[in-house]
This record gives C-alpha cells, structure tokens and sequence, in this order.
C-alpha cells in the first residue's frame, strides 16, 4: 500500500468540462448552446462509467489496502450490471497494470490520487474536473486516464482535457511535491495496445494555460464565433446547430467551376467542407423522426412503416418441433469459426497471444488505405497498392 487518496462520487460536469475543452476551445459560443439542450447518456458512456467503477476497485485494491473480501463482493455488484461484459476486466487490468509498473518504476513510492476532483477555476470560471489517476514522484507529475470508447482514438499529445487535468493537479501538488515534467498517458485498451503517452515541461503547460484564459471567459460568457470541424460530432448540437448546416449545405456550392468536372485543386476544398455531412443528415434524421413519432410537425415529411422482418415465436420449441420432424441439426445450424476479435476476447489476450500469435497462426494485414484531412495525426499511407486498386474513375485535370 502506498501513500494517496481516492474519492468517490458521482462525476458532474462544469459548463466548460475538461472533457468538451476540445470542443469549446474550437468552438466558445458551443457550450452555452448545448447547456440548452437535454443531455442524454448513451449506452456506450454508460458502458464507460461501469468499466470506471470497476478500475477504481482495481485500484483500491492495488494500493490504498481494500480488502478481498470487499473487493470480490463489491465487484460481484458491477458484475451484475445489464451492460456489463466479461471483456472489462481484461480492459480495465491493462489500465491497473500499466499505473502498476509505472508506480513501481519510482525509486520510493510516489503518491497517488484515484478519481481526484480538480479545482480549474484559476483557468475557467466555475470549471473543475475529475482525473482518473494521478501519480507524483522523482518531479513527474503524471495523469493518466482510462477510455473505455473503441470508435474514436484519442491520442495524449497535446489533448486539452488531459492538459486541464495537468493543470488542475499541479496547482492542487505542486505545494507538496516538486514537480517539472508533466507526463500524460491514454489507456484505451479497445484501440491501442499500448497507452498513448506524451510529455511536456511545467512552463509549457503553465503557458497553454495562460493561453486558453480569454477563450474560456468567452465560451462561458456564450461569446465567440461558431467554428465548425470535427470537434462538432461531439456537440450535443451537432443536428440541429445553424452555423454546421450552412456550413454543410454551402460545399454544394462550392463546386461548380467553369469546367463541368471539378479538378484535384478543388476536390480537397469540397471534401473538408462536406466532411460530417453523411453523419449529420443521418443524426438530423433521427431527430425529426423523434419529433414526427411525439405527435410534432415536420413539413415535408412523415413517418412510415419501414421494412418488416421475420422472428421465431420461441425458437427452442420451433427447432425442438423441426427436430422431431426429422429434420438434422447440420440443417439447423451453421457452423462458423469465431472472428479473431471475438476469439480474442474469449480467450484473453495472454492465451490468444500464446496460441496464436506466438507460433504464427495469426499474420497482420495492413488496413485499406483512407483519405484523411492532413491534420490527421496518424503517418501517411506508404502505398504498396496501385492506384487502379483504389480508385475507378478519377476527375480528369482541367
Ligand atoms: S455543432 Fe459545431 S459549430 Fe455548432 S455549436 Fe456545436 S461545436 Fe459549434
């Protein structure tokens, strides 16, 4: 057991969290927006909030002395959720042995802090924060969190909530422990094998700090102009907000051009504009259909019955039925291998390593190649396909 703290609680949100800094250090007036709109909590972040109970009871164990007992009852509970799925424990036991090495790596035992409330309001008014896990030592602050998402990677470098929590941390320690590198890590298990790690001095973050002072004070006064960009999918506004739909309908018009066919110069100005636009229609959708089915209008449109589908009454006393028809179970059922993802998380990664991957039964393929806008923080593609491979028909050069 080492020296530290845990709290505990329910995580509640500032109008400015760390967690949408991303977004409304973009995008100021954002905030206020969203505070006018109901906030509801997805599966996927339900699942999230489960798999950070359970890394929290990881790490009460690992270092502050719960008992097993406790432990094992405590957990049993977690276990019991409706969204809960054996592959967690492995997730949340890469996070607990990644703090574990890391804690073991300092020459004397660092301090920790588990689920640590952060007061921001040196940097936004009324804002604070709650980091995952926070260990000092040897003048290394580090803050490292746990993401439980598998659809967005989110990358340590230069992440500005891992930055606020930094910031929050150092003011909450640096009275206590000297402290002058500041040292963040991403444990996303569902994306990454290994955590995202990033580093930076003391002065550096003191100066983003700084930096971002104005914004902050702009985005909680609903100042600022509307900026719209891939920060906008994480928007609670994102279907409905005016400054994206024209935004999205104006790449429409940005095409026509003397030539009837667009050249290259011009298809990566009409790409970044109508980037999100497939995903937003689909999102505004879904809202006028919520609203059709309330009984509310949405001129131009109604609700429909869209295409039925079969099912099974009971499908146990069906097939029990077809069996006793004579009909042979190889007609019954299908056999199939399992996916490696899915044998992955049947087996546990160790066993699937070692049966696997060790003695060579698994190869990796690259993945298909993807355009991504040039601010994508992932290295460019080394082509080993040809062009003809990829694409049909190209625009013709003007
Ligand atoms: S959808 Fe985008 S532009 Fe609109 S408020 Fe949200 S972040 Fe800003």
């Amino acid at each position: 057991m080492v020296a530290g703290e845990i709290a505990h609680g329910e995580r509640a949100h500032a109008l400015l969290s760390a967690s949408g800094a991303h977004r409304w250090l973009h995008c100021p007036p954002s905030a206020r927006l969203e505070s006018t709109l109901p906030d509801t909590e997805s599966e996927a972040a339900k699942r999230g909030t489960l798999a950070h109970e359970i890394s929290e009871l990881k790490l009460q164990k690992a270092f502050f002395g719960l008992k097993a007992a406790k432990f094992n009852s405590e957990l049993k509970k977690k276990q019991k959720h409706e969204l809960y799925e054996p592959v967690i424990e492995e997730h949340t036991n890469a996070y607990l042995d990644y703090i574990q090495s890391l804690v073991h790596s300092f020459p004397t035992p660092p301090h920790i802090a588990v689920e640590r409330k952060l007061d921001l309001t040196e940097y936004i008014p009324e804002g604070f924060g709650t980091s995952d896990c926070i260990v000092i030592g040897a003048g290394r602050l580090h803050i490292i969190d746990y993401k439980n998402g598998s659809g967005v990677p989110v990358p340590a470098e230069d992440n500005p909530q891992m930055k606020l929590y930094a910031l929050g941390a150092y003011k909450a320690f640096a009275m206590w422990f000297p402290i002058q590198e500041i040292h963040i890590a991403i444990v996303q298990p569902k994306v990454w094998n290994n955590p995202s790690e990033w580093s930076l001095p003391v002065e550096d973050l003191l100066a983003w700090g700084e930096s971002i002072k104005p914004i902050a004070q702009q985005a909680f006064a609903g100042e600022g102009a509307y900026s719209v960009g891939s920060h906008c999918g994480f928007c609670r506004a994102k279907a409905t907000c005016r400054a994206r739909v024209e935004h999205l309908l104006e790449a429409g018009t940005a095409a026509p051009k003397k030539p009837p066919l667009i050249g290259w110069d011009e298809v990566g100005e009409v790409l970044k504009k109508a980037d999100g636009i497939v995903s937003w229609y689909n999102d505004l959708k879904k809202l006028a259909l919520a609203e059709a089915l309330k009984g509310g209008d949405v001129p131009g449109w109604k609700v429909v019955e869209g295409r039925g589908g079969r099912e099974y009454v009971d499908l146990d006393k069906a097939f029990a039925y077809l069996k006793e028809q004579g009909i042979d179970d190889s007609i019954l059922f299908k056999r199939q291998p399992l996916t490696l993802p899915q044998l992955e998380d049947a087996l546990t990664k160790k066993v699937y390593k070692e049966l696997l991957v060790e003695p060579g039964h698994v190869v990796s393929r690259p993945g298909a190649p993807a355009l991504a806008q040039i601010e994508d923080k992932r290295p460019a593609y080394n082509p080993q396909v040809k062009p003809e491979d990829v694409f049909s028909t190209a625009p013709e050069q003007s």
